[in-house]
């Protein structure tokens, strides 16, 4: 057996080479069979490989949210189920002889600006530790147009994950804004597309799972272009809006209903105003002007509460990164102990009010109390103890004009920043 491949024992005489070692030799066709063998093996350990997700229980999930996130209990809660659901359905997939097969639950969150949409969704990503990307639908209105394709969300979401395909998969999209490409009006246009219906389509193949093309570094599509095809149907799509105006649609329908069957029998039972996000439903969602379609595929719409004076305090010092809690941290770097009395806290809340922007607000006043002393004190010697009260902060917002950020639409006539000026 001299001459012959120590493997499959053809002699050298009749395959197109050998390659002899000390111990022993291997044909070229055995050669070929082992690197395929070593492919799959690799292609099959990346699938089994991939850092598995760091998946907690629904309970675990919310109250790591709790930590980070004030209030939205209901939405908390939801998110927690549906993160768990999606997971667990990866973690085992359908095979062709199972009858049952657990589908997608795609979330739709909403709720006024700056209720913590965002930010519900970024704590959930950073807690996973998978891929996740924000998406803004305005910019998508324009596809076609000027804008950019639907094809970007998946560019996106490549890059979070360092372009290793099989991690952007198991990712996560959040599609914010998504109110603002609700087809307008009740006729759709069956010409063109001025009215966000097509992107709407676009999105709704990306929700379905589909197999998307997407430029790998982003940008428009052109004809030389390498694209990577991304399986969408394991990426978790959480879309959030504010739907401005649509408590008036939720209330003419609960409190029809409740007029209709209950309401005289109960008064108590009409559903306060502030509540009223807590009982959107798909229909309302359909009526504002998504398709059907999409809101199918949307399975689990939650509302999130305005945020009140008292949850606007809490967000100011409890949360793990607190704003008060950074301030403290920048200012103990260059040894200075900062405080802030409670007197200044519930100024800040009022104020955040008063602007409309949600939590949004709290930054900008706060940067506003701070500008001056961030700038100032780290240059003062001897200076060890800084307390930020009620007159400063005054003192200093009066040098702002906050009020300019408020939201056009929803001007408001009280003067609590004008009596201060
Ligand atoms: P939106 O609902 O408009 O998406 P965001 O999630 O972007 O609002 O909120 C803006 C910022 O306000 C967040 O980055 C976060 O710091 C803060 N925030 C908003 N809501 C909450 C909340 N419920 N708890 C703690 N922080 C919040």
């Amino acid at each position: 057996m001299k001459n012959h491949c120590s493997f499959c024992k053809k002699a050298s005489e009749i395959v197109s080479m050998m390659v002899t070692g000390p111990e022993g030799r291997i044909c070229d066709q055995c050669v070929t069979q082992a690197a395929q063998i070593i492919q799959l093996q690799k292609e099959d350990n990346i699938i089994n490989d991939i850092k598995p997700v760091n998946l907690l229980r629904p309970k675990e999930i919310k109250a790591y949210l709790d930590e980070y996130v004030i209030g939205q209990e209901e939405a908390k809660k939801a998110l927690s189920i549906a993160v768990y659901n999606h997971y667990k359905r990866l973690a085992h997939p359908a095979s062709i002889e199972d009858d049952v097969i657990i589908e997608k639950s795609n979330i739709l969150l909403v709720g006024e600006t700056g209720t913590g949409k965002t930010y519900l969704v970024r704590t959930l990503a950073q807690m996973l530790e998978v891929p996740f990307c924000i998406i803004d639908a305005t910019v998508l209105t324009e596809a076609g147009y000027v804008g950019e394709d639907v094809e970007s969300i998946i560019s996106r979401l490549l890059h979070a994950a360092n372009y290793e395909v099989t991690a952007a998969e198991r990712g996560i999209v959040y599609v914010d804004e998504i109110d603002k490409i609700a087809r307008k009006g009740d006729n759709p246009s069956i010409t063109r597309d001025v009215s966000g219906e097509g992107v709407q389509q676009s999105l709704l193949k990306l929700l379905e799972g589909s197999i998307v093309n997407a430029p790998p570094h982003g940008g428009r599509k052109h004809p030389d272009q390498k694209l990577t095809a991304v399986n969408t149907e394991k990426i978790l799509f959480i879309c959030g809006g504010a739907f401005d105006g649509i408590t008036r649609t939720i209330s003419n329908r609960i409190n029809f209903n409740t007029i209709g069957f209950e309401f005289c029998a109960k008064p108590n039972a009409r559903v306060d105003d502030k509540d009223m996000l807590k009982y959107v439903s798909a229909s309302d969602i359909k009526g504002y002007g998504l398709i059907p379609e999409l809101v199918g595929r949307l399975p689990v719409i939650k509302g999130l509460e305005p945020l009140t004076k008292s949850d606007l305090r809490s967000i100011l010092t409890e949360p793990k990164n607190a704003l008060v809690k950074q301030y403290t941290k920048l200012f103990a770097i260059d040894g200075i102990t900062l405080t802030f009395t409670e007197e200044t806290l519930d100024l800040i809340a009022e104020q955040a009010i008063s602007l409309k922007l949600g939590a949004r607000g709290l930054r900008s006043i706060c940067e506003s109390i701070m500008g001056e002393v961030m700038y100032t004190a780290p240059s003062l010697k001897g200076q060890d103890k800084l307390v930020i009260d009620k007159s400063y902060a005054l003192e200093q917002l009066s040098r702002t004009r906050l009020e300019l950020l408020r939201p056009v639409e929803k001007n408001s006539q009280d003067g609590v920043l004008k009596k201060m000026a």
